[in-house]
């Protein structure tokens, strides 16, 4: 069935400094392109990928999902080494005139991450203690740089924990884009609209080659939001982004900003749950939902 509402909004996550300086600009030029408006999620501390060898090591379809990716292509080869042979760079708060060039350009900027990494591979066993020093070096860069508080958290690997819910409440945030959910509630312990990514990432469908599964899901029509990784749809998979672009243009869609989607929805009555966990297909650690 083919649902009157057409509407997309584009999550973009930036999780290094290879995607902050190169990977940004390229996207604000497909962007501009476009005519359309995206809300970019950043990780302003340090960059610390390099930690993600060992993820190699120890987790063999980590290994398989990198090759199959064409990762060393992806993110580079020195973000390869950040954080173990030379030292983790800042992201975001290094890069203050371009996270304001981004607002500056009609974009929205929330916020994804402290260290990146970090949250990804250790939160798990991390209590509140560590989680609210996380946030506040977070959110204390993100004030510092942009001069106002972000509105919403998007968590690095749509990763959450008991104590990661628990801790953000104490946050004065607007809404929540921290899941895979198929779609929106409210996440239950913290009062906030949760407006998850719907649709699956280019790099879970096998990169330009995935882009017409991405252009089917939108073919019924209704709101969905797409995860894009500035280290990827700005860089090595520019032109893929531009053909879903051009796609969900061909198939009458208005693209808006995720903010205004979590006002829409912030009026129905969404019911509330707490996250679950699950193995999603393209990835290789489960993630929340
Ligand atoms: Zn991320």
């Amino acid at each position: 069935m083919s649902s009157a509402r057409r509407i997309l909004a584009l999550k973009v996550d930036v999780d290094t400094r290879r995607g902050m300086e190169h990977g940004v600009p390229s996207l604000l030029d497909t962007l501009a392109a476009f005519r359309v408006p995206a809300t970019f999620f950043l990780s302003f501390g340090p960059d610390n990928s390099g930690k993600a060898v060992y993820q190699l090591l120890r987790n063999p379809r980590f290994l398989a999902k990198m090759l199959r990716t064409n990762a060393p292509g992806l993110y580079g080869f020195r973000t390869a080494l950040y954080g173990t042979l030379l030292p983790a760079p800042m992201i975001a708060s290094a890069l203050p005139g371009l996270c304001r060039e981004i607002e500056a350009r009609g974009h929205e900027v929330e916020f994804h991450a402290w260290d990146h990494r970090a949250w990804q591979d250790t939160l798990q066993r991390k209590g509140a203690a560590w989680i609210r020093k996380w946030f506040l070096l977070g959110f204390e860069s993100y004030e510092e740089v942009l001069g106002h508080r972000p509105r919403a958290f998007g968590a690095p690997a749509w990763l959450l924990t008991e104590e990661a819910v628990g801790v953000l409440r104490e946050f004065p945030l607007e809404y929540l884009s921290c899941t895979r959910a198929a779609a929106p509630f409210v996440l239950e312990g913290t009062g906030l609209v949760e407006i998850p990514s719907d649709l699956p990432c280019l790099e879970e469908v096998g990169g330009r080659d995935g882009v017409s599964r991405i252009l089917s899901a939108l073919d019924a029509g209704g709101v969905h939001v797409i995860p894009v990784h500035a280290e990827a749809e700005g860089g090595i998979w520019r032109d893929a982004f531009a053909e879903i672009l051009r796609g969900a243009s061909d198939r009458g869609y208005e693209i808006l900003p995720l903010s205004l989607i979590a006002a829409d929805r912030r009026r129905e009555a969404l019911h509330g749950r707490p996250f679950r966990t699950a193995l999603l297909p393209g990835r290789a650690v489960p993630c929340s939902v």
